[in-house]
């Protein structure tokens, strides 16, 4: 809990210290250390500030910080004494207080065990690879951007420390443009990461530093991977990251998260520095800006460090420097201020004097400083392989072929071709197995049971139920084969590149193509995919039409009908409606395009090179959407075959009879599966309904 929390006279234990610079250095310097007792003297609803006793002095402290001190109080002392094992081992002849400070230090040191690591870093630079090779989870990997949409968190433990691990969205800078980057941010700033891992992929390593100098910024604990090391050796380049380590202020640990070289060095760094144990690995350093660009963050920072309040939750200086920028999301903050005209004054006449100066914007001078910073902290340890002449790599190769004017379009539709013909023609045969078990097996239980409406639950209602959704289990994990497939080759951005034109004509971007190919499988993750368009219009655009893409879910549907209603041309009508429902959706987007309001953002499409899928990654996302399906047929599904089941067998007519067969059968194709729900909606319950390929609907 937090040290906020305790009431008057109440004892605890200090566990740990969060915040900021100066501000934790004083609180640290003043007795707030791991273990410390601290005691409350008066804490006052809605009082500030709060009066406490540590080592014997009296210190006062403001609600927001004693927020960010947690504490082990004298009551989960007690909780422990009882439920913890190492505990219980306390010698009997001990007196009370004497047990229950033991708990109180006991607890606080287990507490102060546990770590909360963020992973920050530009898409697709490894970090959901790194988090499933740390914490053995199963997180989806994808070779392009935006696969990653909110936070995932995994626990590991590692040297005697249980590490808790937050996966975090991909993003190329923190300022206020995209959701994803307010996301982080946030994270970064409430969810009080203790330290901050920072992957940087190494064979990009300029473009991925320039994330690490607004970290910097930010001054929080922290340690960069260096991943994919193994393409920047494989490449013949060198780098001295332990001299980069110097210059960024931050130990930098090669890793390659793809088999997990590297992880277990970097969990020890992570120690190290959350634990202070080597000073020399982490010092807070300054980018420097230019001269007069400096003045301005440092005229602007002093003003907001009036602000005491804010001082425990952020850097002065970030918020100096985000400010002069012209952040949004800042300005809000700025905006609660009282001295807040004042730093809007400061920052007019300041702009004004870079303008003059510099004949660029504060935004832009930044900017160009912190690649200037880059540039010479690489300068200084990169050294790039020299050939005698440019190599064209395997990328460039297969770029020159998918991309060609001529063939892009050829390639991709009969990649996506393949893909529905995969999907539905292949997944046929195991559809048809999976039909003719679930045939056999309603058959075989029923022949064990005795007429009447139990067994007509069982065998119509439940088996015959799950059943017919169950057989679109192939169809799922197909599709999802071949997207996987797609999204980690690499050849998934390129895809988006390829159509990013003809989406434009429907005030689209590129990247709203690879939601809408997933809006195929699932609605649900196609529109959590979305997330990484940068455009709102787009964006907002993009989801409003998803839900016509037809998803898995609505096939058995469509199935029936295209059976019921053009029994001749059954697969023609399945098309069809699969094309209508995507000419909706341009329609709707064209549409739409007059509601939503421009904000037409430049941005760059990123092409990764192209990378052998793992086959355990493939087979992860393959198996982790069949499995979402079969959870949901266990569930929600089982439960509505009931309740329809139900529906459509009760009221009975007395003629009926409870437990006679009530239809006549048409062929001998399990006889089970015939009868039943397709009565609902007013027919006769009895009627039967032909369907295509004598499979039903849901
Ligand atoms: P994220 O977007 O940052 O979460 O990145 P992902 O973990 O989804 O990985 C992006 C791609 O890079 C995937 O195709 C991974 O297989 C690949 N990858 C991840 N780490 C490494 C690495 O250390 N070396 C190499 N060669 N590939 C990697
Ligand atoms: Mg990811």
């Amino acid at each position: 809990m937090k040290l906020s929390e305790l009431q008057t006279g109440e004892k605890a234990v200090i566990v740990r210290v969060h915040g900021h610079g100066s501000f934790r250095k004083r609180l640290i310097e003043m007795g707030f250390i791991q273990g410390k007792e601290v005691t409350v003297v008066l804490n006052a609803p809605l009082k500030d500030p709060i009066e406490y006793e540590i080592i014997g002095y009296k210190i006062s402290l403001r609600r927001e910080e004693a927020e960010q001190i947690d504490v082990v109080n004298e009551a989960e002392a007690r909780e422990a004494l009882v439920s913890d094992e190492h505990l219980q081992g306390l010698p009997e002849d001990l007196g009370e207080r004497e047990r229950l400070d033991r708990a109180l230090a006991h607890l606080a040191e287990e507490r102060n065990h546990v770590i909360r690591v963020a992973l920050v870093g530009n898409p697709n630079c490894g970090k959901t690879s790194l988090f499933n090779i740390a914490s053995g989870a199963h997180e989806h990997v994808g070779n392009y951007s935006g696969v990653t949409v909110d936070a995932k968190e995994g626990h590991f433990h590692h040297q005697g420390y249980e590490i808790t691990l937050v996966d975090l969205p991909g993003t190329y800078s923190l300022s206020a443009y995209s959701p994803e980057e307010l996301y982080v941010r946030k994270n970064l700033v409430d969810a009080m990461p203790d330290v901050v891992v920072n992957v940087v992929d190494a064979s990009n390593i300029e473009r991925n530093l320039y994330l690490t100098t607004q970290v910097i910024d930010m001054n929080l604990r922290t340690v960069v991977a260096l991943n994919m090391y193994d393409e920047l050796q494989h490449k013949g380049d060198k780098l001295d990251t332990e001299q980069l380590g110097r210059l960024l202020g931050m130990p930098v640990c090669p890793t390659v998260s793809r088999d997990g070289r590297g992880i277990p060095e970097l969990f020890d760094t992570v120690i190290k520095v959350y634990e202070h144990s080597d000073p020399t690995l982490a010092r807070h350093i300054h980018i420097n800006h230019g001269v007069e660009i400096e003045k301005s963050i440092v005229r602007l920072r002093d003003l907001i460090f009036e602000n005491e309040e804010v001082r425990s939750k952020y850097s002065t200086r970030y918020l100096a420097i985000k400010y002069l920028e012209g952040d949004r999301d800042i300005e809000k903050v700025i905006a609660k201020f009282p001295n807040r005209e004042a730093l809007e004054a400061a920052r007019k006449e300041e702009t004004e004097r870079i303008e003059a100066l510099l004949h660029t914007s504060p935004e832009a001078a930044i900017v160009d400083a912190k690649y200037a910073f880059i540039q010479g902290a690489l300068a200084e340890t990169y050294e790039k392989y020299q050939e005698e002449k440019p190599r064209r790599t395997i990328t460039d190769r297969i770029d020159a072929i998918v991309t060609n004017k001529w063939l892009a379009f050829p390639i991709f539709l009969l990649l996506l071709w393949f893909t529905f013909w995969a999907t539905f023609t292949i997944g046929q045969y195991p559809m048809d197995w999976i039909d003719w078990l679930v045939g056999k097996f309603g058959a075989f239980v029923g022949a064990f049971m005795k007429e009447g409406w139990l067994k007509d639950l069982i065998v119509d209602g439940i088996i015959a139920g799950v059943g017919s959704v169950l057989v679109f289990l192939p169809n799922i994990m197909i599709l999802y084969l071949f997207i996987s497939l797609m999204e980690d080759s690499g050849y998934m951005a390129r895809a988006a590149f390829i159509v990013d034109k003809l989406m434009h004509r429907i005030g689209l971007h590129g990247k709203s193509f690879i939601p809408m190919v997933m809006g195929f499988g699932c609605n649900v993750p196609a529109i959590m995919a979305t997330r990484s368009i940068e455009s709102r219009k787009s964006r907002l655009i993009t989801i409003a039409i998803i839900p016509f893409m037809s998803c898995a879910g609505r096939l058995p549907i469509f199935v029936l009908f295209a059976g019921a209603f053009f029994p001749h041309n059954a697969a023609t009508a399945l098309l069809g409606i699969y094309l209508l429902g995507v000419v909706l959706a341009i329609l709707s987007a064209k549409a739409l395009q007059h509601f939503v309001k421009d904000d037409d953002l430049p941005f760059v499409m990123e092409l990764p090179p192209y990378r052998v899928p793992t086959g355990k990654a493939i087979w992860r996302h393959t198996w982790e959407k069949g499995k979402q399906y079969l959870e949901k047929m266990a569930t929600t599904i089982l439960l509505f075959s009931i309740v329809l089941w139900f529906l459509s067998y009760f009221p009975r007519n007395a003629e009926q009879g409870a437990g006679a067969p009530r239809l006549q059968l048409e062929d001998g194709c399990g006889p089970a599966r015939r009868r039943g729900r397709q009565g609902t909606g007013g027919q006769h319950p009895g009627r039967d309904v032909r369907r295509g390929r004598g499979r039903r609907g849901r």
